[in-house]
């Protein structure tokens, strides 16, 4: 302990016990906007699904490992570094009957290459730093005596598992459920610079923050790298924070996924505020119903009389009749829409998914996160099917949506904006793709830094479209003069 405070107060960072909380990450500086707050390579981590490269996590020119037939490998450098924790689960997988290999699921992985690298970091084979130290794992939260029967008892089985792989004759299967427990509430998903999901990975330096649905830091990746940033000027003995969920939607939403998943009541600022007039109007837009009079924005709550749901803006009550016939042809269409649609039925998925929409529109607020999903869901395919004007046009109608459910410096607002520039550079609208590519960049410099591939790639983006919005503004002036 007395090295990790070294550690992080040669960072302007310090750990207190807050009571009722645990452990909190403390700032003993002001942090700017962008700035690094603290970063840490993976103690461990897995892909998340078996066709990606176990060093890199990268998907193409694959090769299977030929020893356990389980792990892919991009090529001889990943195998190289990787093979001194490979090594062992090698061995271990290929001892198991093959039908037995298929339940070693990512989870159970991350729980193999944990055991096998404590055990390598106690006999010296590897070595052990202030950062990369099983003792650090062995502080994080399990929340054990919470969980059901129903949990401990899977957690059980998949202990069992793990015991069945490894055959180490010291390990503890009470600790292994525990350490399970421990990876439901801290392990990270890791993501791409685009947010997608690429595998999972145990970071116990940044599982130390805490969770706020309001945060003022934010946890992104480059490569298997977890960087945390500050999203906001964090001045000096603040608490850093992070959001552990998706944010969009109301106090309630977020606050049973916290307790489903991380098992906590959050206390955060935002939710804090429930029950308020200005949380109540905020859940009921964004969850809400909209007013049966089209041009109205209003929001609807309940009406006391359970006659339906009045707007509050003119008044006007729906009637519980109506919202239920709609709610019900909703229901009918998305039993119908595939959830994953196949290139061969996709134009029949975005037409269900379209009708959907239609739906949705009668049905929700203009700012409804229902709506939202389904748009995204459409933008997705419609990429698929390299529709770009349309997809440009879902781009202009999710952006208001995320500006107003995320911060400001959310990065899902900028990797829209980013989207959208390059969809408007395509279809030669250079302007405003200028405009768009200038928004993302500014976002994006905030949770992604400025250095890494991705960005410089963005930014090389908005230099061209800068220039070519330039060059025509030049020949559109000597069209102009020529005609003079
Ligand atoms: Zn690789
Ligand atoms: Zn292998
Ligand atoms: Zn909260
Ligand atoms: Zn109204």
């Amino acid at each position: 302990m007395a090295d990790l405070q070294k550690f992080l107060g040669d960072r302007c960072l310090t750990v207190l016990n807050i009571p009722g909380k645990g452990r909190s990450l403390f700032t003993a500086r002001d942090f700017r906007p962008g700035e690094v707050i603290l970063s840490q390579e993976p103690y461990i981590c897995v892909p998340n699904n078996e066709s990606r490269c176990d060093g890199c996590f990268k998907t193409n020119n694959l090769k299977k490992c030929s020893g356990c037939q389980v792990v892919w490998y991009c090529g001889s450098s990943c195998q190289k570094s990787e093979w001194k924790l490979h090594r062992h689960e090698c061995i271990a997988l290929s001892r198991l009957e093959k039908e037995k290999r298929m339940l070693v699921t990512p989870t159970i992985r991350l729980m193999l290459k944990l055991y096998i690298k404590r055990n390598l970091q106690n006999d010296k084979v590897m070595p052990i730093t202030t950062t990369d130290n099983y003792s650090l794992v062995e502080a994080m939260v399990s929340h054990m005596s919470e969980l059901d029967e129903k949990q401990l008892m899977l957690y059980a089985q998949m202990a069992n598992l793990v015991n069945l792989v490894l055959q180490l004759p010291s390990i503890d299967l009470k600790e292994i459920a525990e350490n399970f427990s421990k990876f439901s509430c801290n392990a990270h998903s890791i993501c791409d610079s685009e947010l997608r999901p690429q595998g999972i990975g145990l970071f116990p330096l940044v599982s130390i923050i805490n969770h706020s649905c309001s945060p003022n830091a934010i946890l992104v990746f480059e490569e298997q790298m977890a960087v945390v940033r500050a999203m906001e000027n964090i001045s000096k003995d603040s608490e850093v924070t992070i959001s552990y969920i998706e944010t969009a939607g109301s106090t309630l939403t977020r606050q049973k996924s916290l307790k489903e998943q991380y098992l906590f009541h959050c206390e955060c600022a935002g939710c804090s505020n429930i029950g308020k007039p200005h949380d109540i109007e905020e859940s009921a837009i964004l969850e809400g119903y909209r007013c049966a009079n089209e041009t109205c924005t209003g929001f609807l709550l309940r009406d006391p009389d359970e006659k339906g749901f009045v707007c509050q803006k003119c008044k006007l009550l729906r009637s519980k009749e109506e919202v239920k016939k709609l709610a019900g042809d909703v229901k009918t269409v998305s039993e119908k829409a595939p959830a994953s649609p196949s290139a061969e039925n996709k134009q029949d998925a975005i037409a269900l998914y379209k009708a959907m929409e239609k739906l949705h529109i009668r049905l929700y607020h203009s700012f409804s996160i229902t709506l939202m999903r389904t748009r995204e869901k459409l933008l997705k395919m419609l990429m698929e099917v390299e529709s770009w004007r349309e997809v440009l046009n879902y781009c202009r109608l999710i952006v208001p949506v995320y500006q107003r459910i995320y911060p400001a410096t959310h990065p899902l607002i900028g990797l829209q904006f980013y989207t959208q520039g390059k969809l408007e550079w395509l279809l030669g609208e250079t302007e405003e793709a200028v405009r768009s590519l200038a928004k993302a960049f500014e976002i994006l410099r905030i949770s992604h830094g400025t250095s890494t591939h991705f960005m410089k790639e963005l930014s090389e983006k908005l230099d061209e479209a800068r220039a070519e919005a330039s060059y025509k503004l030049l020949a559109l002036k000597d069209a102009c003069n020529d005609d003079n």
